[in-house]
C-alpha cells in the first residue's frame, strides 16, 4: 500500500492594501521546502513557494505528480487551506479565467483538468477513457450535491470499490471547458451563498472530483479507475482538524497497521477521503499564508497545523 502526503506552504506577496496600511513581510523563504516565520520560527516542508513563484511552477512541482499517480491508478486530492485572504482562490483557481487577467495566472484546478485530458488524449491508442465529474459540498456535516437541486443531505456508503456517495450526481465530460464549467455552475446550488463566504465559509467544505475509468483496448482485464479530489476551504473546523488526526496517525507506522485505529469516523471530511488517504493515494496539502506581519497569529496557525500533517 502506498500513502503519500506532502505539504506546500505558498507565501503570497504582499497586497495592495497590506502596503498601504504599513504592514512588513514576516515570511521569509529560505529554500524550497524551507520558511522563517518571524525571527526564529524555522518549518520544512515537502515544498515552500515564496511570493515570487508563478502558477506554472507550483503546478509542476507538486500538481503533476498527482496526475502521474491518477494515470497509475491512485486516488489523488488535493486541499488548499488557510485564512480568508491569504491565497486560496488564487492558488487552486476557478472554472473561469478571472477578469482583468491572463492565462499566467490560472490555478491549479484548470491546470489539473487540462492535462488529465491532454494525458487521455496521449494514451488513446491504448486504452478507452471516461471521464466524470461531481460536486458537493459539507456543510455542519450534511452533504449536498452542487451540481442538483435535488439532492441534499446525501449519505456516505462504503462498498469493495470504495467510498461512495449515495445519489451524488456525476457527469460524464469530454472537454476540459465541460468539467471547468461545471465547476463554475456548481456555486449556484451552494448552501452558502457567495456574498455569505466570507463569513459562513468556515463550516463548510465543497470538494470537486473528477473520475477516471480506464479500460486497456487489447486486455479485457486491464482496467483501472482513479478519483481525483480537489476542495479549497477557510478556517481549521471540524473537518480538517479531523483530517489532521487521520494524516497524523496514518504517518504513524504502529497504528497504520491496524486500520480501525484510523479515526476516519470523526467527520463527513474524512470519510469522504478515506479511500484516497489510506488506500493507494497521493495527497497534497497547500497551506496558504499572507506574509503580513498583521496576519503573524493566523499565519503560524496555518504552519503549526501542516507541520503536524507532514
Ligand atoms: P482566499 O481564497 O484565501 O480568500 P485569494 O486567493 O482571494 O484568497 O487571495 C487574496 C488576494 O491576494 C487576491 O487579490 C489574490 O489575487 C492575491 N493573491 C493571492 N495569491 C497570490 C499570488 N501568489 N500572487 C499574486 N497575487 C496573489
Amino acid at each position: 500500500m502506498t500513502t503519500r502526503v506532502r505539504v506546500a506552504v505558498r507565501s503570497r506577496p504582499l497586497v495592495e492594501k497590506e502596503t498601504s496600511d504599513g504592514c512588513e513581510t514576516c515570511v521569509t523563504p529560505i529554500d524550497e521546502t524551507q520558511v522563517l516565520l518571524g525571527k526564529d520560527k524555522y518549518f520544512t516542508f515537502d515544498y515552500a513557494f515564496g511570493p515570487n513563484v508563478c502558477q506554472e511552477e507550483v503546478f509542476q512541482s507538486c500538481g503533476y505528480p498527482l496526475i502521474e499517480a491518477i494515470f497509475k491508478g491512485f486516488n489523488a486530492t488535493m486541499l488548499a487551506y488557510g485564512q480568508t485572504g491569504s491565497g486560496k482562490t488564487y492558488t487552486m483557481g476557478t472554472g473561469k479565467i478571472a477578469e482583468g487577467s491572463n492565462e499566467e495566472s490560472l490555478g491549479i484546478i484548470p491546470r489539473v483538468v487540462e492535462a488529465l485530458f491532454s494525458t487521455m488524449k496521449e494514451k488513446e491508442q491504448e486504452a478507452e477513457f471516461v471521464t466524470r465529474v461531481s460536486f458537493l459540498e459539507i456543510y455542519n456535516e450534511e452533504i449536498k450535491d452542487l451540481l442538483s437541486s435535488e439532492n441534499q443531505n446525501l449519505c456516505i456508503r462504503e462498498d469493495t470499490q470504495g467510498v461512495k456517495v449515495s445519489g451524488l450526481t456525476e457527469h460524464v465530460v469530454t472537454a476540459p471547458t465541460e468539467a471547468l464549467n461545471l465547476l463554475c455552475n456548481g456555486g449556484e446550488f451552494r448552501a452558502v451563498g457567495s456574498t455569505k463566504m466570507n463569513e459562513t465559509s468556515s463550516r463548510s467544505h465543497a470538494i470537486f472530483t473528477i473520475y477516471i475509468d480506464r479500460q486497456s483496448k487489447s486486455q479485457k482485464e486491464d482496467s483501472w479507475s482513479a478519483k481525483f479530489h480537489l476542495e479549497r476551504r477557510d478556517n481549521i473546523n471540524l473537518g480538517l482538524l479531523a483530517l489532521g488526526n487521520v494524516v497524523s496517525a496514518l504517518g504513524d507506522e504502529k497504528r497504520k497497521k491496524n486500520v480501525s485505529h484510523i479515526p476516519y469516523r470523526d467527520s463527513k471530511l474524512t470519510r469522504l477521503l478515506q479511500d484516497s488517504l489510506g488506500g493507494n493515494s497521493y495527497t497534497l496539502m497547500m497551506a496558504c499564508v499572507s506574509p503580513a506581519d498583521s496576519n503573524m497569529e493566523e499565519t503560524l496557525n496555518t504552519l503549526r497545523y501542516a507541520d503536524r500533517a507532514k
